[in-house]
């Protein structure tokens, strides 16, 4: 590690750099959210619903339970900025900077009738991104691949909550991201500590009156940290918010009242820096409405035919961009906004409905044709190899059911289940 990163943790830590530093010679700290009955071993966090330290060194990446949407991995001390705050279910939120999405699903998780905007400015991080939620099968989230500065033409006191989970100099990663130590210099912390608070204006101009924005980085470098958060309350009128007990608990008070810091050493994660300011400002919002392309009336009578057909209980909002059919899951304004998913891909029309991978995994419980699998199936692996599965069932297309989760679709014809599991996938 550099001199000028030891010098400045020495400073900050006075007494306890020692302790710091020994905790380098300790393997990373791994965590999961598990959303489905498992044997791994884990143990759950003070915070949270469905949070836990993992406790075995098990690759999970690439298991079936992963593929289902069963587990996201995810480091323990990223998951405790979204435990600040109780979020309200019906609550629009945004997550500025989200790829690969560990914040935006548990924001997603905590919303019933409330949207997620997950947006990520660097675009094969946002196709990660994508991949993620649709993965977890959640039917609340858009996601857009935009500079944050570009999304404030679009909703102007907006949002109720806004995750802004900054870029940052990683100084939290270096015990398990040995790039993030080459990477890391003076000149990037500057770099970094600047754009904050570019991003903490953007959100501003984002927030409703009353609205929350929960900051956060992987870095222990107080001018990235607290002294962004300083800056920006000289600026604007906010209020600190109290810091969730258990979250307190896990780590340590930080350097300003209601900030929360968790060191390698002393907590439950590799590092991270929290804060939760609230907006009380006026602002008069935009409550524009979005311009989407609706189905020409041969398209809509082939999309619903298959929706009649195979599921029961569906009530989709289409709409269509570049050829893909989607259901819009709020009317919001959109336009001019790189949009890669408007909520959920439901297919495309290439003279028939050829429906889409997330088609099946948000709306798995919809399909009237189920075969629920236990997640040790053979068959289960069978099918992320993308195998077809010698299996009878009735004509149609349906999908494969896992404790509640949808793996993912097929075809049934002629004694055989036509495997629809994307080939991209298929890495078995
Ligand atoms: N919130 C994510 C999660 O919990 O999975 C992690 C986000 S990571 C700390 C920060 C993200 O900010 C990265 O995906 C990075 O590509 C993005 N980013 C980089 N430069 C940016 C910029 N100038 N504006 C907005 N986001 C940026």
């Amino acid at each position: 590690m550099k001199e000028e990163f030891l010098e400045l943790m020495k400073n900050l830590l006075g007494d306890n750099y020692n302790d710091f530093i020994k905790s380098y010679d300790n393997p990373p700290k791994r965590g999961v959210r598990s959303r489905i009955n498992n044997n791994l071993k884990k143990e759950k966090l003070k915070f949270g619903i469905n949070e836990y330290i993992l406790l075995s060194d098990e690759k999970l990446g690439n298991s079936p339970i992963h593929h289902l949407g069963g587990i996201y991995l995810q480091e323990p001390s990223a998951m405790a900025p979204v435990n600040l705050v109780d979020i309200n279910p019906s609550w629009n939120c945004l997550d500025m900077c989200a790829s690969p999405g560990g914040k935006s699903g548990q924001v997603a998780e905590r919303l019933i009738d409330g949207i997620l905007v997950s947006n990520e400015i660097d675009k094969k991080r946002c196709q990660t991104l994508f991949q993620n939620m649709e993965r977890m099968g959640y039917d609340n989230v858009i996601v857009t691949n935009n500079d944050p500065k570009d999304l404030t033409n679009n909703f102007k006191g907006f949002f109720d909550l806004i995750i802004l989970d900054a870029p940052c100099s990683g100084e939290g990663m270096f015990r398990k991201d040995s790039e993030a130590i080459s990477m890391w210099n003076l000149g990037n912390v500057d770099t970094c500590a600047k754009r904050d608070l570019d991003l903490l204006d953007y959100a501003n101009i984002m927030l409703k009156t009353g609205g929350i924005i929960i900051y956060s980085t992987c870095t222990f470098n107080k001018y990235e940290d607290e002294f962004a958060i300083t800056e920006f309350l000289k600026k604007h009128d906010y209020s600190v918010v109290k810091p969730n007990i258990n979250v307190l608990k896990s780590g340590e008070k930080g350097l300003i009242d209601g900030a929360v810091r968790m060191y390698p050493h002393t907590s439950v994660g590799e590092g991270q820096f929290m804060c939760v300011i609230q907006k009380n400002e006026e602002i008069e919002a935009t409550n524009k409405k979005g311009k989407f392309n609706k189905l020409e009336s041969k398209e809509l009578k082939l999309v619903n035919e298959f929706i009649n057909e195979n599921t029961t209980n569906l009530n989709l909002n289409l709409i269509k961009k570049n050829n893909q059919i989607y259901h819009l899951i709020k009317d919001i304004n959109l336009d001019n906004l790189n949009v890669l998913s408007y909520g959920v891909r439901i297919g495309e029309i290439d003279k028939r409905f050829i429906p889409n991978h997330h088609l099946f995994k948000v709306f798995g419980n919809n399909f009237k044709l189920k075969l629920e699998l236990k997640i040790d199936d053979p068959n289960v692996i069978k099918y992320l190899r993308g195998e077809q599965l010698d299996i009878e069932l009735p004509k149609g297309y349906g999908v494969i059911m896992i404790d509640g989760l949808s793996l993912g679709g097929f075809k049934s014809s002629d004694g055989v289940l036509k495997n629809l599991y994307p080939k991209g996938l298929r890495n078995f």
